[in-house]
């Protein structure tokens, strides 16, 4: 009864590489403004504020970021001082000792590697310490160079209720939704997701009566 249900549903919306393109074109009509929530003022402001980002909230980091960035400017000031002042001027972002012992490790290989410069490119976003996939992947779509799609929790739920992937690991719904999503869409692709599902398909109640594309998603409940 559920599989034929879904059977269904599958063949009512069609094949995802027909809904692609007017599920991203009607997201991004629905959410104009949606962009990346963390607030920089240069490559390295959002290096860093993507690195802070890791376990707690945008709105957390900006305020942080606020007064952080005020006394930070280069990759030299962040090993000017001792660990424990820079553990003390990001310690509401969480994970404090841990994210400080990143910064400097970043900022040390920025001086020694990249002339002080924040690279674009994935592979060598990468090698920087404490910079995982998601982290580069964010960076490099905001530089303009996405080499990569963002998985985060909210890509993954509407990834899976629009059947883009049936994947849970995010390694792997990358994977799907690199070789589905054009690759002129995959710096916004990730935020229309996160606007998406911030304001419309909530984790436990989406609002599928008022999404405008319940015609083009299986999981529909209208
Ligand atoms: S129809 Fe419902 S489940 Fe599908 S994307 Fe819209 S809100 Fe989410």
């Amino acid at each position: 009864m559920a599989k034929s249900y879904v059977h269904e549903a599958r063949r009512r919306v069609g094949p995802k590489r027909q809904r692609i393109r007017p599920v991203i074109e009607r997201l991004a009509a629905e959410h104009q403004d949606a962009a990346i929530a963390l607030k920089f003022r240069s490559e390295l402001e959002l290096l860093v504020s993507v690195m802070l980002s890791a376990q707690t909230t945008d709105v957390n980091v900006n305020r942080v970021t606020e007064h952080l960035f005020q006394k930070y400017h280069r990759p030299e000031d962040y090993l000017a001082v001792p660990q424990e002042e820079l553990e003390r001027d990001i310690y509401a972002t969480g994970f404090f000792r841990q994210k400080a012992k990143s910064l400097r490790g970043t900022m040390r290989m920025l001086l020694e590697e990249f002339d002080g410069e924040v690279p674009t490119r994935l592979e060598e976003l990468i090698r920087l310490p404490g910079v995982a996939r998601k982290t580069a992947n964010v960076v490099s779509a905001e530089l303009g160079e996405p080499q990569g799609i963002v998985v985060d929790t909210h890509v993954r739920r509407l990834s899976q209720r629009l059947r883009f992937t049936r994947q849970e690991d995010p390694v792997k719904i990358e994977r799907d939704l690199v070789r589905l999503v054009p690759r002129a869409d995959w710096g916004r692709f990730p935020h229309l997701m996160i606007w998406h599902g911030r304001r419309v398909c909530d984790a436990r109640r989406p609002r599928c009566e008022d999404c405008v594309v319940n015609d083009l998603c299986p999981s529909s409940r209208v």
